[in-house]
C-alpha cells in the first residue's frame, strides 16, 4: 500500500479502476491533489471471476502499477492496494472499501463510469452500505456517451452501425472532404479491403515494437507466476507497452509501419503470422492509455500528408469511431438484460481446446496459438475461426464471452459483450448484427492458408475428412431452420441447404453428431 502525508480527512476518495488508466481524466481534472485522494486496487475478484489469461493478470497490473508511478510524479496521493506474493488479498473492491471507508471517513467517493455492469452495482452497494455518496463521472475518454447513444436510438426500429457511423463522423468531422460529403466519395471502402496473401503469403512484415519488462513488470511478472501459475497462456510474451509514453511509441509505430495496408489486409489470415497489419491498440485503449481521438488524429494526418491510402484510413477510423463507439452504445443501452439473452438457445460448454490450444484443426489451431501467446487474435480469427466455431457448436453465448473476457487484453465488459454475444453468438437475435456470422470452411481457406496444412478438407461436409466447420455450418442452418430461415439476408444460404438431398443432409447430421461425441479429439 502506498500512502504519504495524509494527515486530514480526504474530501473525496477517487476509484480509479484497471481500466481507467487516464490522466486526462475528467475524474482528475476536477478535482485537487492537495484534498482529494486517489484510490486503486488489484483484487482477487477482477482476476478470478474469469480463469484469467496470467498475460491479461500481468498487463492490468503492470499498467497499474506505472499509472500509479506517474499519479505520485503529478503530485497526487495515492492508496493503492497492490497484491503480495505470499498474503491474502481481499476478495473485491466492496471488501477493501468496507475497510477504507470508515477509515478515512471521506466525505464522498468519485469514480468515472466503470465499463462493466458489475463493478458498477458493486461499488453502488459498497457506499451505500457506508453511508458515503458514490458520484459517477462521465468518461470523457470516449467520442460519444451513453445519453447520446440512447437519444441517438430511441425511435428507431433497428440500431445500424453505418448510420450510427455516418452520423458521428460529421458529426466530429474525420475524413470529410469540403463540401461535408465522405473524403473520396463514399463511407466505406470495404470492397477495397477483402484481400487474402497469394501463395508466397505475405512476405517481410514489420517487426512489431517490443518493450523489455521493467523493474516493476518483473515483480508482476513473479507475482502472476507464483499466484496463478495454474492460469492459461503464457507470460513468455510480455513485451507489452505498460505506460503512456510507450503507448504513444506503439501508435507512432502502427501508423508509420503497418497503417497502409492495414485495409486490404485486414481480414486476411496466415500460419505463423498473429499480426500481420493489425494495429494491436485496442487494448491501449481500453485501459485509456491512449486516447481514441489522438490515434483517429494520426491516421487521418497520414491520409492527408499521403502516407496511408484512404480505405486503410476509413478501416482505421470505421473501427474506432464507428464499432467501438456503437459497442459502448449498445452496451449501456442494454444492460443488464443484454447478459441474460440467447435467442438460440444455445447451451453447449466450451471445447477442451479454447483452453489450451490443443486441436488437429490447424484455424482453430493457429489462432489459439495466438490467444495463448499474446491475449490477442486479430478480428477474423475472433469472429471467423474462433468465434464461428462456438456458435456451430452452440456454445451458451455467455460462457463464451466469459472466455473472451478472460482470455484478451482487450476485453471490458462494455467492448466483449456485445462483440461476443452479440455479434459473433447472435445471443441478442439480431441488435448487433441482423444476422449470424457464419460460412463454411472455403471462407476460411479462401483467406488463409490454413487448410493446406490441415488433416480436414474445406469443401467436405461429411466423412472422416470432412471439415468441421463445414459440417458444423449446415449442421447450425439445418438446426436453426426454424428461427433463420425467415431472415432475408439468409436467404441464399438456405437456398443452398435445400438443394441438398436428403442422404446428403442425413450423413452431415451424422457426422455432426460424431463431431459432438468426439469434441475433444477433432
Ligand atoms: Fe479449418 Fe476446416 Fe480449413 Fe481445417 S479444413 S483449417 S478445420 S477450415
Amino acid at each position: 500500500m502506498v500512502l504519504e502525508n495524509l494527515t486530514t480527512r480526504p474530501r473525496h476518495l477517487l476509484l480509479i479502476l484497471g481500466d481507467q488508466l487516464d490522466r486526462d481524466a475528467a475524474l482528475l481534472s476536477s478535482a485537487d491533489p492537495g484534498r482529494d485522494l486517489v484510490w486503486m486496487a488489484e483484487t482477487q475478484e477482477e482476476v478470478s471471476h474469469v480463469w484469467c489469461h496470467k498475460l491479461r493478470i500481468a498487463f492490468f497490473f503492470s499498467a497499474m502499477r506505472h499509472f500509479r508511478e506517474e499519479l505520485k510524479e503529478l503530485g497526487w496521493q495515492v492508496l493503492y492496494h497492490q497484491m503480495e506474493r505470499e498474503a491474502d488479498s481481499a476478495a473485491n473492491f466492496a471488501d477493501f472499501l468496507q475497510r477504507d471507508l470508515p477509515r478515512l471517513n471521506p466525505e464522498g467517493v468519485r469514480v468515472t463510469l466503470p465499463g462493466d455492469w458489475r463493478v458498477l452495482e458493486m461499488l453502488r452497494k459498497a457506499c451505500r452500505d457506508s453511508g458515503l455518496p458514490l458520484e459517477i463521472v462521465a468518461d470523457e475518454h470516449f467520442l460519444s456517451t451513453p445519453a447520446s447513444f440512447q437519444a441517438w436510438a430511441q425511435d428507431r426500429k433497428s440500431l445500424v452501425l453505418e448510420h450510427f457511423y455516418r452520423d458521428l463522423r460529421r458529426r466530429l468531422g474525420f475524413l470529410l472532404a469540403a463540401d461535408g460529403e465522405p473524403e473520396g466519395g463514399a463511407w466505406n471502402f470495404d470492397c477495397d479491403n477483402r484481400k487474402s496473401f497469394s501463395r508466397e503469403g505475405p512476405g517481410m512484415l514489420p517487426l512489431p515494437l517490443a518493450f523489455a519488462p521493467d523493474t516493476l513488470s518483473r515483480e508482476v511478472l513473479d507475482l502472476v507466476a507464483h499466484r496463478f501459475g495454474d492460469n492459461p497462456g503464457t507470460l513468455a510474451g510480455f513485451e507489452l507497452p505498460v505506460t503512456r509514453a510507450d503507448s504513444l511509441a506503439f501508435l507512432e509505430d502502427f501508423v508509420e509501419n503497418r497503417l497502409d495496408l492495414f485495409g486490404p489486409y485486414e481480414d486476411a489470415m496466415w500460419s505463423g503470422e498473429a499480426f500481420l497489419y493489425h494495429s494491436r491498440l485496442s487494448a491501449l485503449l481500453n485501459v485509456k492509455l491512449l486516447n481514441p481521438r489522438e490515434c483517429l488524429e494520426k491516421a487521418v494526418k497520414a491520409y492527408s500528408e499521403k502516407r496511408a491510402r484512404l480505405a486503410s484510413v476509413e478501416g482505421f477510423v470505421r473501427q474506432i469511431l464507428g464499432w467501438r463507439e456503437f459497442v459502448r452504445g449498445i452496451y449501456w443501452h442494454y444492460m443488464p438484460d443484454y447478459l441474460e439473452m440467447n435467442a438460440l438457445a444455445h447451451q453447449e460448454e466450451l471445447p477442451p481446446f479454447f483452453w489450451n490450444g490443443q486441436t488437429r484443426m490447424t484455424c482453430v489451431r493457429e489462432s489459439m496459438k495466438a490467444v495463448l501467446k499474446y491475449g490477442y487474435t486479430h478480428h477474423i480469427q475472433r469472429l471467423m475461426v474462433l468465434g464461428q466455431f462456438a456458435l456451430l457448436y452452440g456454445v451458451d453465448p455467455a460462457k463464451f464471452h466469459g472466455w473472451h473476457m478472460a482470455m484478451y487484453l482487450d476485453a471490458i465488459d462494455w467492448a466483449s459483450l456485445p462483440n461476443t454475444l452479440g455479434m459473433s453468438q447472435f445471443g441478442d437475435g439480431g441488435i448487433v448484427g441482423t444476422k449470424p456470422y457464419c460460412a463454411s470452411g472455403n471462407y476460411i481457406n479462401k483467406m488463409s492458408n490454413y487448410c493446406g496444412s490441415c488433416p480436414y478438407a474445406p469443401q467436405k461436409a461429411s466423412g472422416e475428412k470432412a471439415c468441421p466447420f463445414t459440417t458444423l455450418y449446415w449442421d447450425f442452418l439445418d438446426r436453426h431452420r426454424e428461427t433463420l430461415a425467415e431472415n432475408h439476408r439468409m436467404g441464399f444460404q438456405y437456398r443452398n441447404l435445400n438443394n441438398k438431398d436428403k442422404s446428403e443432409l442425413r450423413e452431415i447430421r451424422e457426422r455432426a453428431r460424431y463431431l459432438r461425441d468426439h469434441i475433444d479429439r477433432i
